[in-house]
């Protein structure tokens, strides 16, 4: 008898036919004797929805305890409507509430981190030989208030809770078949990646494959939890991700490139005509840093013209652009430098995979596709199994495609997106 946790993501309950779909395949793994726990997003597009609400509600921005309690609404629809749904069938069924469950959290609204999780009633629930459902997405405070875990969270509120009940594994059923080379959405001949590694996951989580929430990825990482990421509209066999990096025969054969990332959601700003000295750079992400916004790459150039200055550009979350650009314009006048330039509509594609370093030619062969698709690049980053290169949003997708051909990545069977609307 196996214990696991499945997670459903909002496509996958996105109404009462999708929900009863995922009722009769709770229960036919609680009639094979497993032991099922559940964690279910909001239905299809709530969670949007009910931030468009809240703005045309509250003009700025609205109270973030408020916007909790909004938002962490829309998973309690979701989990008491799957226990009726479950019961329908003939199987006892009891939902939670993240509070409930036992997700203790700090008090950041918006973005809260677990600090403890004791999912006792979930345990009992459990052995009385009824199925658990839990609220994804959110906590309670060390404040007693409600939480929420961040855009994406249910995925970490599924890791979380298969770590505590020392779960066999954690099932995360989405969209699409699992883990591909490339976001069907953009390139229809990705292909399905049967096993990948941890490492390489979080890597493509951490630039821009929403299909697991980052957080969920370092979660099962340390705490070793096996996931398994499939399609919830089909019986397909998905995604293995491998804790540890075991060197089977079987995986040496794998490819050397495991995906491509892409990320829309930055921008970047230049200061431009920093006095070239000690501390200039410290200086300037200090500021940044200091008012809460995290940067993801950084590059410096020496004027080639004025050997006296430099230009420092950096990316990081559109969202956070204003408060950034604030941070920097704040220094300028102090430090003597000529402009702070905003972009906006970053796009930035990640070529993720083993053996980077040790492999020239990968990024020779990354930098002609891009050349051949017209692209142009404006920064490039690299790490032991990731190169990074920030280009126009507008030439991305293109840039994904070219870069996925030129790697021969593209299957010969166009990927199925089941459902959801890529918001
Ligand atoms: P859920 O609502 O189930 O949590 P998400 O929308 O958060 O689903 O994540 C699933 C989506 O992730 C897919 O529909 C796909 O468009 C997108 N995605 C991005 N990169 C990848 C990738 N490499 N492999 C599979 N899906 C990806
Ligand atoms: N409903 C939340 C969101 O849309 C959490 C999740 O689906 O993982 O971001
Ligand atoms: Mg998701």
């Amino acid at each position: 008898m196996a214990l696991l946790v499945m997670k459903f993501g909002g496509s996958s309950v996105a109404d009462a036919e999708a929900m009863r779909r995922v009722a009769q395949r709770v229960v036919a793994a609680h009639r094979a004797g497993d032991r099922v726990a559940v964690v279910v997003s909001a239905m299809g597009d709530t969670t949007d929805d009910l931030l468009d609400l809240a703005g045309q509600i509250a003009t700025g921005a609205p109270p973030q305890r408020e916007m909790d309690m909004l938002l962490s609404a829309g998973e309690r629809i979701s989990m008491a409507l799957l226990a009726m749904a479950i019961e329908q069938l003939g199987v006892p069924a009891r939902s939670y509430t993240g509070a409930q469950a036992g997700m203790r959290t700090d008090t950041a609204h918006g973005r809260a981190r677990l600090l403890d999780v004791q999912p006792d009633r979930v345990r009992r629930t459990l052995e009385d030989g009824a199925v658990a459902i839990v609220a994804g997405f959110q906590g309670i405070s060390t404040d007693d208030d409600i939480t929420t875990l961040g855009r994406g969270g249910s995925d970490t509120t599924a890791v979380a809770l298969a770590a505590a009940l020392h779960a066999d594994v954690c099932e995360i059923y989405t969209d699409v078949d699992g883990l591909y080379t490339a976001d069907p959405r953009i390139v229809p001949s990705a292909r399905r990646v049967t096993r990948i590694t941890i490492e390489e996951t979080l890597e493509m989580a951490a630039h821009g494959a929403k299909i697991l929430h980052l957080r969920a990825v370092e979660y099962a990482r340390r705490f070793q939890v096996p996931l398994h990421v499939r399609s919830s509209f089909s019986d397909q066999e998905g995604t293995w991700i491998l804790v540890g990096r075991p060197l089977t025969e079987d995986t040496m054969e794998e490819p050397i490139i495991s995906g491509i990332a892409h990320d829309t959601s930055l921008g970047k700003i230049t200061a431009v005509g920093i006095p070239d000295r000690p501390g200039a750079a410290a200086a300037v992400i200090g500021a940044v840093s200091q008012a809460g916004v995290s940067i993801d790459m950084i590059v410096q150039n020496v004027s080639t013209t004025d050997a006296e200055t430099s230009d420092i550009s950096f990316t990081l979350p559109e969202s956070d652009g204003q408060t950034a650009v604030a941070a920097v314009r704040g220094l300028q006048e102090q430090m003597g430098f000529a402009d702070v330039l905003w972009t906006s509509h970053v796009g930035k594609l990640s070529l993720v995979g083993a053996g980077m370093r040790s492999n020239p030619s990968v990024a020779s062969r990354l930098f002609s596709a891009l050349a051949d698709a017209g692209v142009n690049i404006e920064m490039i980053s690299t790490s032991e199994i990731r190169i990074s290169v920030i280009c126009d949003q507008s030439d991305l997708q293109e840039a994904v495609r070219s870069v996925h051909t030129a790697f021969d990545l593209d299957a010969e069977e166009e990927a199925v997106v089941y459902g959801g609307t890529g918001r």
